[in-house]
């Protein structure tokens, strides 16, 4: 399983793609992409392979420099295209990929349908996404904030990225138990379960530590914190050997 986001001045379909498929070793049964132009947020999914997503998504603009790809080992609901991530929230605003699992997704599920949530996959990552849009709604907070709060909540394994189309200059990533690494280009930025996927485009990355999350905004120095105390972490850049 393997998630990829890119944020930057390309095309993000294609480098979130390669990049995808650089990670097909990790093993998965399904695939996504989401796609954000600056107006309409697109989403492209399927069970099976990246070369199925991709003949699946010629259908689809491809057109969006910031973009968020998954390839899927399903724990929770089995695999199909509806299971597949990415997931968005109800108001349709927020889109998540997510490794790992939300191993309190029951109690969580049930407390946001008695809010009027609904459901349209069987996965514990499409519970994420909605606790977040529920924080954000109640907390009047900003996205990073309002994942913060959510993964306060969370019982489970996580690497994940977040979009949300009223902050369309930012990714919010984060993890617990999955790996998840950050190359920092000029800007651009990527995200990936390893750095395969960005290699080529720049030499600086940073690996997220457990517990930690990263604020992933356009012409804006990096944020990380804590997830649990908030504490600010100070930036370990380190240069792979191309
Ligand atoms: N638990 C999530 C699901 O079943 C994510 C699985 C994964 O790590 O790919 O959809």
């Amino acid at each position: 399983c393997g998630i990829v986001g890119y944020i930057g001045q390309r095309e993000a379909f294609s480098v979130v793609i390669k990049g995808l498929k650089r990670l097909e070793y990790r093993g998965y049964d399904s695939a996504g992409v989401m796609l954000f132009d600056g107006f309409d947020l697109k989403v492209s999914k399927t069970k099976g392979k990246v070369s199925d997503l991709e003949e699946k998504s010629k259908s689809m603009s491809q057109t969006g420099t910031i973009g968020m790809g998954h390839t899927r080992w399903a724990t929770h609901g089995v695999p199909n295209d509806v299971n597949s991530h990415p997931h968005l929230s109800n108001s349709g605003e927020l889109a998540i990929i997510h490794n790992g699992i939300i191993e309190n997704y029951e109690p969580l599920k049930k407390e946001l349908i008695k809010r009027g949530y609904t459901f349209s996959s069987d996965t514990d990552t499409e519970v994420l996404v909605n606790l977040i849009e529920e924080v954000q709604k109640n907390e009047k907070c900003k996205l990073g904030k309002a994942v913060q709060i959510a993964l306060n909540q969370v019982v489970g394994a996580y690497a994940i990225c977040v979009f949300d189309t009223k902050k369309p200059d930012e990714i919010v990533a984060a993890r617990l138990g999955s790996p998840l690494a950050i190359g920092i280009g000029t800007d651009e930025f990527f995200i990936a379960s390893d750095a395969s996927p960005f290699i080529e485009y720049t030499s600086n990355a940073i690996y997220l530590e457990d517990e930690e999350m990263a604020i992933v905004r356009l012409h804006k120095p990096l944020r990380i914190r804590k997830i649990k105390d908030d504490a600010l972490v100070d930036p370990y850049v380190q240069e792979l050997q191309m």
